[in-house]
């Protein structure tokens, strides 16, 4: 069942995308070579605390951070750890705030040092796909499937792929609320949009095959070949006054 959102609710929300955001960006002015994944952690936790919120994916399904902080040819659910970031690394960080009775879920990839000319286009097409899924997403009489179709065309066009195995999601009371929002799909279908509606769109783009695996640590997704993936995620409202997105700060 989809959960509606007053625009009461809706100020609820931006509530806890902002914190969210925040906390994102100041762990993103942290990223350089030589610094932990447990840093960047510490710092999305402290500051997610400091605001009177809490950490949405701490202790969810026993997750045993404040953060995901996944590395290169990890995907998503990447466990903070004593691995220090390297010159050329890309890392992508996940980070949800709870307050207020509502979640803000925000994702972004981050380039430690120098990267490459195609890591850095990855990280773009990652970015410029969300944008043109959201951008559906505020058109009249929209269904989920055009957020995909979008996402999908075209990172597809700039011969990359999308994961299918793991989607954007409602999120609201509940972090992970209906609908699933996958990042392919065909235009038109799915259930429609309306106000009111929350949903987390976050494309996951790997420069080789769609494919991932879990690592045996039971958390770390990676890409199957090994090759590099980005992430890029926001909150989104859908309003009268079109798609606001609750987590950019
Ligand atoms: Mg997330
Ligand atoms: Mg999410």
């Amino acid at each position: 069942m989809i959960n509606i959102k007053t625009p009461e609710q809706i100020k609820k929300m931006q509530i806890a995308g902002r914190i969210t955001g925040e906390a994102l960006a100041l762990a993103g002015e942290m990223v350089r070579p030589g610094v932990t994944t447990k840093q960047l952690d510490d710092k999305i936790r402290h500051h997610i605390e400091k605001c009177g919120a809490r950490p949405s994916f701490l202790g969810y399904g026993g997750f045993p951070a404040s953060a995901c902080i996944s590395v290169n040819d990890e995907v998503i659910h990447g466990i903070p750890s004593g691995r220090v970031l390297e010159e050329g690394d890309i890392v992508k960080i996940d980070v949800g705030a709870y307050i207020g009775g509502f979640h803000g879920d925000s994702a972004n990839t981050f380039t430690v040092g120098r990267v490459s000319e195609e890591a850095q286009r990855l990280i773009d097409v990652t970015r410029e796909s969300f944008y043109r899924g959201i951008a559906e997403a505020g058109k009249d009489g929209a269904r989920i499937g055009d957020i995909g179709h979008a996402v999908q065309t075209y990172v597809e066009e700039n011969g990359f792929s999308v994961v299918k195995k793991y989607v954007g999601h409602g999120v609201g009371h509940d972090l992970h609320e209906d609908p699933n929002v996958p990042n392919f799909g065909t235009a038109g279908r799915g259930p429609r949009l309306c106000r009111g509606m929350t949903i987390a769109v976050e494309p996951m783009v790997n420069i080789g095959a769609p494919e991932v695996l879990e690592k045996k640590d039971k958390w770390t997704v990676v890409t199957r070949d090994g090759s590099l993936s980005a992430h890029y995620e926001h909150t989104i409202a859908l309003t009268e006054n079109g798609v606001l997105i609750l987590t950019k700060v």
